[in-house]
């Protein structure tokens, strides 16, 4: 691939041109929250000048307009995901409100309704964020369904034979990560959803660390939901979306019930709206809607395959620099394909690295990285990450290397 015009698309980038602490900003947090190129800003600035108006009710233009902004958001982002008409494409907060519908969704509304009995069985695996543990945590508790672990090896690998040793007549639901947002891990997440398809569950996939990357097209994946989020693939924050399988949606308990989601409503009750209006409740955010939709064209412009050609050199680089200080341990050295790399320092606590590197302008995440019951199993305490974006550069990583060493100096 030829290589990214980074310092051209840095141009694109407003917020990287500042100093912090007298140092220019290398910004290392990309796993965290992705930065917002002008075209994002400019196509929500243009919806809420000239379009803004709410949706699906008004007969007068602007109205129009807006529903027209949101339905195009809605196709443009299947598209980029790789949905066809078997998938439909609802609009949420991020990632986290998205894996809460579909784990809500699957308990709730009552006996007769629910995917989730008493008895069933659903697989997390131990890489997940809490995004994509705890809303099964609660919906095991709601339904008296068993929640069953995945774990990795102690290289924090996921194995397919123990998936199919964990599969069974009660599992009902598969719920994986597409990349371990704190060690950068990859799991043969398309094997893995069509073993578990293959064994009768539902399929959902946390693609919010995959999904501004190469990724199969939806219709290639054994899979029923999929969830992302905007601010981690250069779009608006508080924007995302739950992509999935008309039929798999359709089993949805609504999670935010109200307006512009029913067809009919009495005292007594209401029937529901056809998909996607049944699972987007509300007003949604369709200036966030245009700007996710502007995110995804911009990322298509450039090429995901060109973008991580860039970014797992950057992970390659840094991680090669780490290994080489003394007492410096980098997780899962053998996630190649990935655009981050956590590590942890001998006698050195994360925080104080973390501190010290924002010293010299350069932002990394420190913790753990919302992925708790990871770093217990894996007996990591917290552990510093750098994550990189189509805007990072070689020397940037120069510096995280120099930063390091500087701060294990110091701090030792
Ligand atoms: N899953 C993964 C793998 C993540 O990295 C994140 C964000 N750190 C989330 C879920 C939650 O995303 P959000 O906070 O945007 O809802």
């Amino acid at each position: 691939h030829p290589a990214l015009p980074v310092h051209e698309l840095r141009a694109d980038f407003p917020v990287l041109a500042q100093s912090v602490h007298g140092q220019p900003l290398a910004y290392l947090d990309n796993a965290a929250t992705t930065q917002l190129p002008r075209a994002v800003l400019q196509a929500m600035e243009r919806f809420e000048t000239q379009d803004r108006a709410n949706i699906h009710r008004g007969v007068h233009t602007l109205s129009q307009r807006a529903t027209d902004a949101f339905d195009a958001a809605r196709a443009t982002l299947k598209a980029f995901v790789g949905a066809d008409d078997t998938h439909e494409l609802v609009f949420t907060s991020g990632t986290t409100e998205a894996l809460n519908m579909v784990a809500h969704g699957l308990w709730a509304g009552g006996p007769g309704h629910a995917w989730l009995r008493p008895g069933d069985e659903i697989i997390v695996s131990g890489l997940e964020h809490h995004a994509n543990l705890l809303p099964w945590q609660h919906a095991a508790r709601m339904s008296g369904a068993v929640l069953r672990v995945l774990q990795p090896d102690a290289q924090g690998r996921l194995h397919l034979q123990d998936l199919a040793k964990l599969l069974g007549e009660r599992t009902r639901v598969l719920a994986l990560t597409a990349t371990a947002n704190a060690t950068g891990e990859q799991p043969r997440y398309a094997a893995m959803l069509e073993l578990a398809r293959d064994a009768g569950a539902l399929t959902v996939l946390d693609a919010a660390q995959a999904v501004a990357h190469a990724m199969p097209p939806l219709t290639q994946l054994a899979c029923d939901f999929m969830a992302f989020s905007g601010h981690k693939m250069h779009g608006p924050m508080g924007t995302g979306a739950l992509v999935g399988r008309r039929e798999a949606l359709e089993r949805l308990y609504p999670l935010r019930l109200g307006g512009d989601m029913v067809d009919w409503v009495r005292l007594d009750g209401a029937g529901f709206a056809a998909l996607p209006a049944r699972l987007e409740g509300g007003t949604p955010n369709v200036a966030g809607a245009v700007g996710l939709a502007a995110a995804a064209r911009y990322i298509d412009a450039i090429g995901r395959e060109r973008i991580d050609a860039h970014v797992q050199a950057l992970r390659a680089q840094a991680a090669a620099g780490l290994a080489a200080l003394d007492g410096v341990t980098v997780l899962s050295p053998h996630a190649t394909q990935a655009a981050l790399v956590a590590f942890v320092a001998r006698d050195v606590h994360p925080h104080d690295i973390g501190t010290l590197l924002d010293e010299r302008g350069i932002a990394v995440r420190t913790g753990h990285h919302c992925a708790q019951p990871l770093h217990d199993h894996l007996g990591l305490g917290p552990t510093t990450r750098a994550s990189f974006a189509l805007y990072n550069t070689a020397d940037e990583v120069e510096r995280l290397l120099a930063g390091v060493a500087r701060a294990l100096e110091v701090l030792r």
